[in-house]
């Protein structure tokens, strides 16, 4: 395993981090043995960075990994989420970050996270973020309840804007830093490294699109990219390939990104997404990849409040 500092943390994570929504049974019904099996090998294999959320499975995959990690939870370093509930329910306010970590507390079966990050900040009141939800978060780690905090979503001036105002320790961005969208390096990454705030990737898969089972019903992205996404699919698996090893080692092999958290239930694919750490995209490959997905490449959806959305974005599929 290969570990990278997350920004002035002093948290070493591994540059594969474990994205536990699978194990809510978000992308489809999943052997729940099998996910616990899947954390188990994952920490054997040097994974140390776990990051869940009380939304996925609507606290299910809390619950599971919480279980999963007994008798592990000091190797390892456990991040998790407050504000976001279900689909369109939503709370950044104070009170429900305090009553939201104990919550999660129990269900994760320990007494301290390393990051607690408001979840999905695109659905809040930025304003609200800014002046009730951080600082609420920042007092639970002036009591010594959870280490690091930060924030997660989608678009990326307003992540960016956010780590300029609020102090925060860490980003997590989704879905904008992979073979289909690198905004990420262009909009957010400057600024995170010149206030030494850390940044997790989160998606580097896009959401299933760069797999041979492709995307879920549910994707937002346009149907332009979804079919450019499995016409990249294909090109690859005619090439001998697969399309996800490559899709891994070109995130991993971003060095602004401390961890890339990879969603993961099946120990098949930890095995084979450990294998990846250390290799390096094969430069033909990467290139015909790219050139498919040029016409859509750096597309992205409008999500949460449309007026924090990036300029360029366009509606969402799903
Ligand atoms: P992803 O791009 O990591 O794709 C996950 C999907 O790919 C799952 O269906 C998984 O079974 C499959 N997969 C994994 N390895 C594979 C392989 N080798 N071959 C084929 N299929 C494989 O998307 P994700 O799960 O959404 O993102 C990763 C994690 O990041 C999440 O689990 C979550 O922890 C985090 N995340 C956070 C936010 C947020 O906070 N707003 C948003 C998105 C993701």
């Amino acid at each position: 395993m290969i570990y990278r500092e997350l920004g002035k943390t002093g948290l070493n994570v591994s540059i594969i981090g474990f994205g536990a929504s699978p194990l809510g049974h978000e992308f489809g019904t999943i052997d729940e043995a099998e996910g616990t099996r899947a954390v188990h090998l994952a920490i054997d294999k040097g994974i140390n960075y776990f990051d869940v959320s009380p939304y996925y499975g609507r606290t299910l995959a809390e619950s599971l990994l919480g279980a999963a990690l007994k008798g592990q939870r000091q190797q390892i370093l456990l991040a998790t989420k407050t504000g976001r509930y279900d689909m369109d329910r939503f709370d950044f306010s104070a009170r429900r970050v305090v009553t939201s970590l104990e919550e999660s507390l129990k269900r994760l079966q320990t007494d301290y996270l390393d990051v607690f990050q408001a979840h999905d900040i695109e659905f809040g009141d930025k304003a609200q973020i800014i002046g009730e939800t951080v600082p609420a978060m920042l007092k639970l780690k002036e009591h010594g309840k959870v280490r690091f905090v930060g924030v997660t979503g989608y678009p990326l001036h307003l992540l960016k804007e956010v780590a300029e105002t609020a102090e925060i320790d860490m980003v997590l961005s989704y879905c904008r830093y992979n073979l289909m969208d690198t905004a990420l390096d262009q909009v957010l990454v400057p600024a995170l490294r010149q206030l030494g705030i850390g940044l997790v990737n989160a998606s580097p898969l896009h959401m299933r699109i760069l797999t041979a089972k492709g995307a879920p019903p549910w994707h937002p992205a346009s149907e332009a990219v979804v079919e450019a996404g499995r016409r990249a699919v294909d090109w690859c698996t005619r090439q001998g390939t697969d399309i996800s090893e490559l899709a891994l080692q070109f995130a991993l092999d971003y060095a602004p990104a401390a961890t890339t958290l990879v969603g993961m239930s099946k120990v098949p694919h930890v095995e084979r997404n450990v294998q990846v750490v250390g290799s390096r995209p094969d430069p033909e490959l990467l290139q015909g990849v790219l050139e498919i997905i040029k016409p859509v490449a750096d597309t992205c959806w409008v999500v949460g409040r449309p007026e924090y959305s990036d300029p360029e974005a366009v509606p969402a599929r799903a």
